[in-house]
């Protein structure tokens, strides 16, 4: 770039059409199509360089030498078109347009017909011998500048505009003659004196010093920075805008004129077929703002034969040099056929993965191309049903985006109501203030859950999306009353059984049933993974916790699970019973008595498990949550037993006056009435919920999540975790007895010392010998430890002594790195260090690789250095972003994990990771490495 330092200008026919840095996105492709030779109006680019210069500048002046050489590049359009910039006779005339090197719909506008003054617009009528054509190109040309480069509001030329078309009494602008749009010019000229306290600039190298200048300053303009900062635009990736200059042509110049836009392939469908709109005698800026309804680009076919053709052949070389969709303008100037600007087409994920595919096939891209198109986190679009996007409603609260898809159906406060419901056919969106372990029944009947409590690793945004469910997570404007079964939103009130739609992948709740766009794994998609899966290094596999969510993830491609959590199974309405029965024993042999009924349910759910998966390996982790989570709270349990003492006390008066009524002659009393007052079913229940709150009470803990939970739980009660491991060893064996290929393994979690890992390893060691022994199978079972903890990862070395598999628990890890409980801070401050820039991502959710990361790069080498074929995974929500998964790759994981229906997205990813890896990237088209260079968890 030294070389270029001072050179402020490039004409069309010198830029670099690869340059975008240096010549914004808009100028590369002028010169790029100048270069192919295509038809574009002479012009010229000046640099992204000179917008810095000028507004390093405290004065704010142009850089030395860049009017000078705006003047000879001025000079030389004027010879290439024979025009005079400010002629008497037939005058050149430009538009002036920004540029940066990423796109910024709508940030700084265009001006159009620059050069027009008295003098010269008096010469273009002349010339023309079209008075109405001039007086438009006049008072748009005053309206544009004046709004763009003087910062007249528009609002001030709408009403002038107004008012002289209900003086004339028409309702559309091309009604409008001559007179009346010499008339609006002048009113315009004095909306500009008015509002700027100087007449409008006649001179047209004035004109055209301040429109450089005003495109340069609107870089810094709230509007463009609000833009940058939302949509995370680094200097690495756009500074300072260009300013292109171009001949000015015209398709209102009559009706052999015409002017349009049109993409290479449909944007919406992705079929390969040229589409776009048109308007007849018309400016750009009309396709634009929809004064007219333009036409369809075939229609063009009839209309003008050969200049169709003409478009037809712009397309194919558009589509054959840039290997891209395109999103092209053009106009037709009396016959002859422009193109103004091209650029890559956005599409929508459906669009982009068929053509993605259909190029790769055409030969227009390769197959690494093809799978780094695509960016994995829009295929979410393609994978859930979505809102229609034509839906225009204003939603009635906004929560965060906990679990992707959309869903509608009647309120309702709680999960044996959701149940109920659920299981008459009715569809229900569970809302709660929070979701607890024993809602899960809930889950299962509702098509979507919202919280008004709760982030995006919240209970309910991680089991919906275990399950594939939507959820809106801490829509904190609603207020949940499950006595009286309503939720009020501000000064509105949604009862049970109102009808509300929630979209979990913006985090809206609206009123009603919203329409929706249902999901679409189209035959396209299904190619381009398995292309991805051809690429990938990293393996995938799906956190799953039960056969109907193995066989799920299946369908989506997982190849394994990397997590299953057992506690989701103890929750299961038959279950739970048992589980407390375990926990509330007094004696080990109590304990064992309560297991034995559970190891025959948990063995069934395993070989369910094997069986989905095989021949892939499945990880099974032993019990994590505190065992309390299993309880009742201790408030519901307090108010449980007044009430029983209660109802002891109504029986006790039932006994009396059973008593009673024996002395009164006649009197009888059912023998139901009698039976109320037996107290023994009362006292007994009592004496249980005693019991439960006794331990609920011994249980209670200052920080759970810190306490006694994992693998402090597997040593302090050996039976829970005994019982476990022999399940899993026994449904293995049951498996391989029937011919079916099983890969068990065993994982602890929250370890910290080897020491732990070692103990439980030898109950698997003991179980292992019992099963083989009965089975008359040998029984091959990894075992292994979650690394969540940052002792862990420091451990590494001693851990892999023991473990033959590491799994980052991420999820945990981030926490205990940050010293974030996750749900306060995503709840209470991460916004807001968010919005200030403090942290540029949640780290829930982006991996944050300078810190976390490192301690996970440090953990994979450390335990590779003990056990040099030590594999491992990540098991944390991170698993299935797609940033995350590429740094996963390049510390050389064996496998990502994720929730199910993320793992297509997961697939793509970790096959980008491997391309640009192994310096695919670098062979990709420049555009493509947008989305290979995004990073993850960008922190300082
Ligand atoms: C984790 O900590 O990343 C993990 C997977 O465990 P959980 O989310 O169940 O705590
Ligand atoms: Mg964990």
């Amino acid at each position: 770039m030294t070389s270029n330092a001072h050179r402020w200008v490039y004409a069309f026919a010198d830029g670099d059409g690869r340059n975008k840095i240096l010549l914004g996105g808009k100028g590369a492709n002028l010169c790029e199509m100048t270069r192919m030779g295509l038809n574009v109006p002479p012009g010229f680019v000046i640099t992204t360089e000179a917008c810095l210069a000028y507004l390093a500048d405290s004065q704010r002046r142009l850089p030395e030498g860049l009017l000078e050489e705006t003047r000879a590049h001025m000079a030389s359009l004027e010879a290439q078109t024979g025009r005079r910039f400010g002629g008497k006779d037939d005058p050149l005339l430009v538009s002036v347009r920004s540029g940066s090197a990423m796109s910024m719909p709508g940030m700084m506008d265009t001006i159009l017909n620059l050069g027009l003054n008295e003098t010269t617009l008096a010469a273009l009528i002349r010339h023309t011998g079209n008075e109405r054509f001039g007086y438009d190109a006049w008072r748009r040309f005053i309206q544009l500048f004046g709004k763009v480069a003087l910062g007249v509001p528009d609002v001030q030329f709408d009403e002038q505009f107004d008012a002289v078309k209900a003086r004339v009494g028409v309702k559309q602008d091309v009604m409008l003659g001559a007179e009346d749009l010499r008339e609006i010019g002048e009113r315009f000229l004095q909306v500009v004196q008015r509002h700027t306290g100087r007449p409008f600039p006649a001179d047209p190298y004035e004109q055209l010093e301040i429109a450089i200048k005003a495109v340069f300053g609107s870089w810094m303009g709230k509007r463009a920075v609000d833009y940058r900062r939302e949509f995370r635009i680094t200097p690495e990736m756009a500074n300072g805008t260009a300013v292109n200059v171009v001949t000015m042509v015209f398709g209102n110049m009559g009706n052999d004129s015409a002017t349009g836009v049109g993409f290479t392939r449909n944007p919406a469908t992705g079929e390969n077929q040229l589409y776009g709109e048109y308007l007849t005698n018309a400016q750009g800026e009309d396709v634009v703002a929809g004064i007219r309804t333009p036409k369809a680009i075939a229609d063009l076919a009839t209309e003008m034969p050969a200049l169709h053709a003409q478009l037809v052949e712009l397309r194919n070389r558009l589509e054959r040099h840039y290997r891209e969709v395109q999103d092209f303008e053009f106009t037709i100037e009396r016959g002859t056929l422009y193109c103004l600007q091209t650029r890559n087409g956005k599409m929508n994920a459906a669009s982009r993965v068929r053509t993605s595919v259909e190029m790769h096939e055409e030969g227009l891209l390769s197959r690494n191309e093809a799978i780094m198109r695509v960016d994995p986190a829009d295929l979410e679009q393609m994978l859930f049903p979505r809102l229609d996007p034509a839906h225009k409603g204003q939603p009635l609260a906004t929560g965060l985006p906990a679990s992707p898809g959309a869903a509608s159906g009647q309120a309702v406060f709680d999960a044996d109501r959701a149940a109920v419901l659920g299981k008459q056919g009715t569809r229900v969106i569970l809302v709660r203030e929070e979701t607890k372990p024993e809602d899960i029944h809930g889950f299962f009947a509702s098509q979507g859950i919202l919280t008004s409590r709760g982030g995006k690793t919240s209970h309910a945004a991680v089991v919906a999306r275990g399950m594939g469910k939507p959820c809106v997570a801490g829509a904190e404007g609603i207020q949940v009353d499950v006595a009286m079964r309503v939720a009020f939103v501000g000064d509105q009130v949604v009862k049970e059984g109102d009808v509300i739609t929630i979209d979990g992948s913006n985090g809206r709740v609206y009123r009603g049933e919203v329409p929706k766009v249902e999901a679409d794994f189209s035959p396209a998609l299904v190619r381009l993974l398995e292309w991805a899966d051809q690429h990938a290094r990293l393996g995938v596999r799906a956190n799953a916790d039960t056969p109907q969510d193995a066989q799920r993830a299946l369908r989506y491609g997982a190849r394994g699970i990397g997590l299953c959590r057992t506690e989701r199974m103890f929750n299961a309405a038959d279950r739970l019973p048992m589980v407390v029965d375990m926990i509330v024993a007094e004696t080990p042999e109590q304990r064992r008595a309560a297991l034995d009924q559970l190891l025959p349910i948990q063995r069934t759910d395993f070989a369910g498990i094997f069986k989905a998966m095989a021949p892939h390996a499945v990880t099974i982790r032993l019990l994590d949550p505190p065992i309390h989570e299993f309880l009742p709270t201790e408030r519901q349990l307090e108010e449980d037993i007044a009430r029983l003492h209660d109802l002891r006390g109504a029986a006790r008066g039932m006994e009396v006056m059973t008593e009673a009524a024996r002395s009164v002659p006649g009197a009888r009393i059912s023998a139901a009435l009698r039976d109320l007052g037996d107290t023994r079913l009362i006292d007994a229940t009592i004496a249980r919920k005693e019991a439960v709150l006794r331990k609920v009470r011994a249980l209670r803990e200052v920080n759970p999540m810190l306490g006694h939970r994992g693998v402090r739980l597997g040593i302090t009660y050996p039976e829970i975790y005994t019982m476990q491991i022999r399940a899993v060893l026994e449904a293995a064996a049951d498996c391989l007895r029937a011919g079916i290929e099983v890969h068990p393994e065993i994982m602890v979690p929250q370890v910290c010392t080897a020491q732990e890992l070692k103990l439980v390893r030898d109950y698997m060691t003991a179980v292992q010998q019992e099963v083989e022994l009965t089975y008359g199978v040998s029984v091959p079972c990894k075992f292994g430890t979650m690394v969540e903890v940052v002792r862990a990862c420091m451990r590494a070395e001693n851990l892999a002594e023991v473990a033959e598999f590491f799994s980052f628990g991420t999820n945990d890890l981030t926490q205990a790195t940050f010293s974030f409980s996750r749900e306060d801070a995503e709840n209470k401050f991460l916004p807001m260090y968010n919005e200030r820039g403090i942290l540029q991502d949640n780290p829930f959710e982006v991996l944050d690789v300078k810190g976390v990361g490192r301690l996970m790069a440090l953990a994979v080498e450390w335990g590779r250095r003990t056990r040099a074929a030590l594999k491992v995974g990540i098991c944390g929500e991170h698993g299935g972003h797609p940033a995350s998964i590429r740094f996963c790759d390049s510390i050389g994981l064996d496998y990502v994990s994720c929730s199910a229906p993320r793992v297509p997205i997961a697939r793509l990813a970790a096959a980008q990771a491997a391309i640009s890896g192994a310096g695919g990237a670098d062979r990709c088209a420049p555009q493509l490495l947008d989305h290979a260079n995004a990073g993850a968890g960008r922190y300082s």
